[in-house]
């Protein structure tokens, strides 16, 4: 038998999510639910990943299949495709496993032409049937054949203009039948060959583009974002058109069962009388809020609320409803789980467990870790902006403060964000190819749209404010600025933004520190009774440790010390100490940074109250430290009382050509003991100082061989064992080592007879298994992802297969050699929820990230726990 690509709605159910995508499979489900679906069906993401594997090209075993499941609609249907007496008509729309919005949209009306419109108009009525046709050559010209909706909207304007009407609800039949023959006309100038007119062959044209929109930038960009892989493909849908633009007894909709901005329980919504869904989600008519239905519609809307009810108990989470009333009857075009912004997120997960809907290990599931950032930034500050006058106001589409420079285009945008400028991007309405640089913005401000218009769907995805529908903006953007009345606003001049107000503010607005508390305190407080790995941060100052502590961190994973050489009250004893001759002199320099550096650490163990914490000696080559302007060295040459040339030799000395391999991490100790030597006395002491139950973990960088550690370990345990005696105190300490080098991963046994922990430097780790610079690479990966040759950045993302396998390898050896081995990470995918959730596989006891990226791992170390509970994935090498 052949295999199956193509599913009736009745013959799917929700858990097919990964065949039928998830819009598919949710209309199944209401199928099966018995709810009213305009019936369909649904080609699957495998009949995607063929066309794929086919080159491009849909077999003509799928389109036969496509063929006969369109006849089972028919009959549902009760009418037939390409009939001109009684014309079935379909929309097409993608749907992948995982809501994408970068894909292509939605074609509506397939199946009207030349010939089946005269018919249609005589059934319907003639101003509806020649607008419905007339959006079908729109849509399928732009999503299909690229010829971009705006240059119709252009000959729109022009009839609009010719007759005298600015509404196009104005435009009679016979407007609407002139332009459907200047669309056409348009199209064959453009194309240069005739419009298709054949239904047959717009459905699979359409298919095929749904198939390729898989693969457009756009949603390739999307997918980096998101870690989304491009294997999964997208199902198509297929389903009997129902209309919501046939009268003031018709209308179309999109609801959430919870506010997706708030939270709050309560039906949330809009819709518009007498138009199709485009017309919502373009943002072009501003439509009326969902509760204004039950008097317009009283019973169509208990109806409504009614499945909205059950749909949310049936899914246990929030719904985002999409619905159609064609001449007074309610259908069901979608459901799924709506997204929301982190506040929702986290009073819908705390909401629901109390509600005894879902369990705690379940509710968090719901929040995506990556979201809470920005809950963490700052809000705005509450006396300065009740002192500030907001210029106009807007829809609050997603909440947050933005303050940035006004750029007009996406492309300006993610430019100025380049050139390190917080920017806010301020266009009449957002579209897909926007989304780098809505993601480049701190905020996102139109002047068209509700809340459900892309740009407030995507803000909220992305976390990023939002105010959407600001009717008062006058924008220019061939001069770029816009007006407010009389408030002028340039491009490149300041605005700032309320996502939770929805006010727009001339200039800049103070801005205060985020707090944990309320629900996120709640939320937070299971995950870390879920969680089994811990958490640290990477801090070199007390102020970072201190946000970190408050962003529940549990010690310090990693203090570069190399951070406080930069200092200014001891950057000149640090140059001093480089360009000493000798042991003697080099050690003199020493002693003047030794105090401050133990008063470094001072701070950071008391900041961190007896939690852990990592000090790793000293890691850069020296060359970092001395000046590379000719204007610096002239400086520091008087300053120092040396000559430049002298300066410019010494320069010359440390110059490496791979610094990157260099003369670094453990090398330097093998050179300079005497630096070591330093930074184990300023630990140690510190550790006295401070007292408790204090254990300093010492770690040792860019070990590849047992006999650099030894030799380097011997420097820091005679020391610390000195300071230890003299002080005639009773402590203990750690020391460790760094697996940053294939090489220590691979003899980790052997290393870990030295070394009393590991921490797994992945940055480096990656470098040198990849052989990638990781200050270059950058420049070419962006090549990698448009040849798809890697769909993440293998520095940010951990490639579990191959790096990965090294640290599984290290992990498991340690533990062989010394059972008790602490084992961490520390390289920047520490706080990265994929790669947090393999370390929780690989058996490691923590990871350790930024302070702002603390509650994001600890989400996601929660998140692994419950997938093991759930037996969803195995434990590794624990
Ligand atoms: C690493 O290499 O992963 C690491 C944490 O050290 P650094 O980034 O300082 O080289
Ligand atoms: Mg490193």
């Amino acid at each position: 038998m052949n295999k199956k690509y193509v599913y009736l709605f009745k013959e799917g159910n929700a858990s097919m999510r990964n065949l039928l995508g998830g819009k598919g499979a949710n209309l199944c489900e209401m199928t099966v639910l018995g709810f009213p679906v305009p019936q369909g069906f649904t080609i699957s993401t495998e009949a995607c990943t063929k066309y794929y594997d086919d080159g491009g090209k849909i077999s003509q075993e799928i389109i036969d299949e496509i063929f006969e499941k369109l006849a089972e609609t028919e009959k549902i249907a009760g009418k037939k495709f390409g009939d001109p007496e009684n014309p079935f008509l379909v929309s097409v729309r993608s749907g992948a496993r995982a809501s994408m919005p970068g894909m292509m949209d939605t074609i509506l009306n397939l199946g009207l032409t030349d010939e089946i419109v005269e018919k249609f108009k005589e059934r319907t009525n003639p101003r509806f049937a020649y607008d419905s046709y007339r959006r079908f050559i729109q849509m399928f010209s732009d999503v299909v054949m690229e010829v971009p909706k705006h240059n119709f909207e252009v000959i729109i304007d022009e009839v609009k203009t010719a007759k005298g009407i600015t509404n196009d609800l104005d435009l009679t039949a016979d407007d609407l039948k002139e332009l459907i023959v200047k669309f056409k006309a348009y199209f064959k100038k453009v194309k240069g060959f005739d419009f298709p007119n054949d239904p047959k062959v717009q459905l699979i044209e359409s298919v095929e583009a749904v198939f390729r929109s898989w693969n457009n930038p756009r949603a390739n960009v999307y997918r980096r974002m998101n870690d989304i892989p491009s294997s999964w493909g997208t199902a198509v849908n297929i389903q009997a058109m129902v209309f919501g633009n046939m009268g003031d007894n018709s209308g179309t909709g999109v609801a959430f069962t919870r506010n997706p901005s708030t939270g709050e329980k309560k039906l949330y919504g809009e819709y518009l009388i007498n138009a199709q869904g485009e017309d919502v989600v373009a943002g072009i008519r501003t439509p009326a809020p969902i509760s204004h239905l039950e008097d317009e519609m009283p019973e169509v809307y208990k109806q409504f609320v009614d499945i909205a009810t059950k749909l949310e108990e049936h899914y246990k989470d929030m719904q985002d409803m999409e619905f159609t009333i064609q001449e007074g009857k309610l259908y069901m075009l979608q459901t799924r789980n709506g997204k929301r912004t982190a506040a929702a997120a986290l009073k819908i997960a705390v909401d629901l467990v109390a509600e005894g809907m879902v369990s705690k290990e379940d509710a968090i599931l719901k929040v995506d870790p990556k979201q809470l950032d920005s809950l963490l930034h700052p809000q705005f500050d509450t006396a300065a902006l009740k002192a500030a006058k907001p210029i106009t106001k807007g829809l609050p589409a997603s909440p947050g403060a933005a303050c940035g420079k006004v750029c007009f285009s996406a492309e300006d945008a993610m430019k100025s964000a380049g050139e390190g400028n917080k920017v806010v991007l301020v266009r009449l309405e957002t579209s897909p190819e926007d989304i780098e640089g809505m993601n480049a913005s701190e905020g996102i401000l139109t002047a068209r749209g509700g809340m459900t218009s892309h740009a407030a769907v995507v803000a909220r995805g992305m976390g990023t404010c939002c105010v959407a529908g600001c009717g008062e903006l006058k924008i220019n953007y061939a001069e770029k600025y816009f007006t407010v009345g009389d408030v002028k606003i340039n491009e490149g001049d300041y605005i700032s933004l309320d996502g939770s107000t929805g006010n727009v503010y001339a200039g800049k607005i103070a801005t205060v520190e985020a707090t944990m508390t309320g629900d996120f305190g709640k939320f937070m407080g299971w995950a870390d009774e879920i969680r089994t790995l811990k958490v640290r941060t990477n801090a070199d100052t007390p102020r970072d440790a201190q946000q970190a502590r408050s962003f529940g961190a549990e010690g310090i994973g990693l203090c570069r010390t190399e951070h406080m050489f930069f200092e200014t009250d001891r950057i000149r004893s640090v140059r001093e100490m480089i360009l000493s001759e000798n042991v003697e002199s080099r050690e003199k320099a020493l002693a003047k940074i030794l105090p401050m550096q133990k008063g470094d650490f001072e701070g950071l163990f008391r900041v961190m109250k007896g939690l852990p914490v990592t000090i790793r000696l000293l890691d850069p080559p020296l060359h970092e430290f001395l000046p590379n302007t000719e204007e610096e060295l002239v400086e520091l040459s008087k300053e120092m009382n040396v000559s430049v040339d002298t300066l410019k030799q010494k320069c010359a000395d440390l110059h490496e050509f791979n610094p990157m391999m260099g003369h670094r991490g453990c090398r330097l100790a093998v050179t300079y003991p005497e630096i070591a030597r330093m930074q184990t006395r300023a630990i140690i002491e510190a550790a006295i100082t401070v007292g408790g139950d204090l254990v300093p973990e010492i770690m040792i960088p860019l070990v590849g061989d047992i006999n650099e550690l030894k030799y380097v370990k011997e420097v820091v345990v005679s020391t610390a064992d000195e300071v230890i005696k003299n002080a005639g105190v009773n402590m203990t300490y750690k020391v460790g080592t760094m697996i940053e080098i294939p090489r220590a991963a691979v003899t980790a046994d052997e290393i870990a007879k030295e070394a009393e922990f590991f921490s797994f430097g992945t940055n480096d780790l990656t470098q040198m298994t990849y052989g990638f610079s990781r200050d270059d690479a950058g420049k070419f990966l962006e090549d990698y992802y448009s040849k798809k040759i890697f769909e993440s950045d293998p520095f940010a993302r951990l490639d579990q297969n191959g790096v990965g396998k090294l640290v599984k390898m290290a992990a498991k050896l340690g533990r062989e050699t010394r059972p008790d081995i602490k084992l961490g990470i520390c390289g920047e995918h520490g706080g990265d929820p994929s790669s947090v959730e393999f370390c929780h596989f690989a058996g490691l006891n923590y990871v350790s990230c930024s302070p702002f990226r603390v509650p994001i791992a600890r989400l996601a170390a929660a998140q692994a726990r419950v997938s093991e509970i759930k037996g969803e994935k195995n434990l590794g090498q624990k």
